[in-house]
């Protein structure tokens, strides 16, 4: 879950005021201390915090508050509101040209993560039908033309290079030439990054910059580094004068400190954010959607737009005929599990639902094993017995459950919860039949 260590903290601040009757300032001003803390302990720019503080303390404060009938719950809302503000208000899109191609300069630190996200963002332009062309520009390090070639031809979209002995300026003139003659709408271009910020990097991408005017300079960060990364941030955007932040590796447990600093300290928007090391986890980034999360407030719209990009709509109605018909098997059921993985990890996908918050995931123990379990039972059924499990008598039950290394119990327990929802599915479509024919009738 992201952020979870400040997600869990916020949420307990801000707990204590949600199911008061009455607040006093006294109340606020204890529950702002515990926030301001978890900010600062998530290493969220210590100058951000101060202000984020002030202000909702002044709205808070105010009588239209204090004296609702739900102050805390008010408090909550103005606490997500200004995170949100914090963050950038709404999403912000990439800029496209007018008159093709459409230039987007990456760059960044070695290492935040340029090259997978340039393939990422080609990965995210070809679904929308573009048609972009990657660029490699970094002639320093020995591989990352290899690399950019490699994510290239997973994402299955072009990459242009004039190997390493051509000046980085002069490869990303030629690009911008060869997408106009091949139809490239959208020229992508990664280049070389450093360990540290130096004079030469700046000069160059400086160089890229007055010679190809991209409309956007995407820096990408990684916001594992916290305010290291907003050090950067403002660095590159004073050198170079970025128009977007790509956040980086927030997947893993990063703090939250560059998330909600860096619009605030460099006044440009993160667009994007890495949320894995495949080529389709990167997302664009939403102000509001994050706030709700770190609040546990959850972020349905994210869910909705997942789950519409990994279901299969065919399938969807293949299956909705087997439910109707009860035909319903256990190699559907597999697919079913299958597209539920396709959503990401089972405690990612929980922590976008509403009401569920850090807490309440650690106590659900969501156990992916448990389905990997349930994947081999199923899959140590024949054919005939997947499809009809009332077959399955008791010596096959012992024979699955030693080839799906499980027990017996737990085969029984699967067949059982299996004839229990189709019973269930049986009882909805009767239930939907029987009104349909009052409607006709009645
Ligand atoms: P570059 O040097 O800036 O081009 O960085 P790379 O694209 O080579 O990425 C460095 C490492 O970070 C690689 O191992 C990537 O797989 C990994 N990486 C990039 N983005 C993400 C992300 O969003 N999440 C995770 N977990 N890893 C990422």
């Amino acid at each position: 879950m992201v952020f979870e260590s400040l997600s869990e903290k916020l949420q307990n601040a801000l707990g204590k005021l949600k199911g008061r009757g009455k607040l006093t300032e006294k109340d606020v001003n204890s529950s702002m201390r515990e926030v301001k803390l978890a900010l600062l302990e998530a290493d969220v720019n210590f100058k951000v915090v101060k202000n984020f503080i002030n202000d909702v303390k002044e709205r808070a404060v105010g009588s239209e508050v204090m004296e609702s009938l739900t102050p805390g719950q008010q408090i909550v809302k103005i606490v997500n509101e200004e995170l949100t503000n914090l963050m950038g208000e709404k999403e912000s899109k990439l800029e496209f040209s007018p008159t093709p191609p459409t230039v987007i300069l990456m760059c960044g630190l070695q290492g935040a993560g340029k090259t997978t996200t340039a393939g990422k963002l080609a990965n995210i332009l070809k679904n929308q039908d573009k048609r972009p062309l990657l660029v490699a520009c970094d002639i320093y390090r020995p591989a990352a033309i290899k690399q950019l070639q490699v994510v290239g031809e997973k994402v299955d979209v072009p990459v242009f290079s004039m190997g390493d002995k051509n000046n980085p300026v002069d490869i990303a003139k030629a690009a911008v030439e060869h997408g106009k003659r091949n139809g490239n709408d959208i020229i992508i271009i990664d280049t070389a990054g450093r360990l540290h910020i130096d004079e030469e990097l700046m000069d160059e991408l400086e160089g890229i910059k007055s010679e190809v005017t991209p409309n956007d300079i995407l820096l990408v960060v990684d916001s594992m580094t916290g305010q290291d990364a907003v050090t950067v941030a403002e660095t590159f955007n004073s050198r170079l004068g970025i128009t977007g932040v790509v956040l980086t590796k927030l997947d893993g447990d990063a703090r939250g400190g560059a998330a909600l600093s860096i619009r605030a300290v460099t006044e440009k928007p993160i667009k994007f954010v890495g949320m894995g090391e495949k080529l389709d986890e990167l997302e664009p980034f939403h102000p509001d959607r994050m706030a709700s999360r770190i609040l546990g407030m959850g972020d349905v719209l994210s869910l909705i737009e997942k789950a519409e990009k990994s279901f299969d709509a065919q399938k969807a109605m293949e299956l909705e005929k087997k439910i109707r018909s009860q035909q319903f098997t256990f190699d559907d059921f597999l697919d079913q599990l299958d597209q539920m993985k396709n959503l990401g990890p089972l405690d990612q996908v929980l922590g976008m639902i509403p009401g569920i918050n850090s807490k309440q995931l650690k106590n659900l123990n969501v156990d992916e094993k448990e389905i990997v379990r349930i994947e081999a039972i199923i899959q140590s059924m024949t054919k005939e017995e997947r499809t009809d499990p009332a077959i399955i008598n008791s010596s096959r039950r012992k024979r699955i459950a030693k080839g799906s290394g499980t027990s017996v119990q737990e085969v029984n327990r699967l067949l059982k919860q299996f004839r229990e929802t189709k019973k269930m599915m049986k009882r909805f479509t009767d239930m939907e039949k029987s009104m349909k024919k009052k409607g006709k009738f009645g």
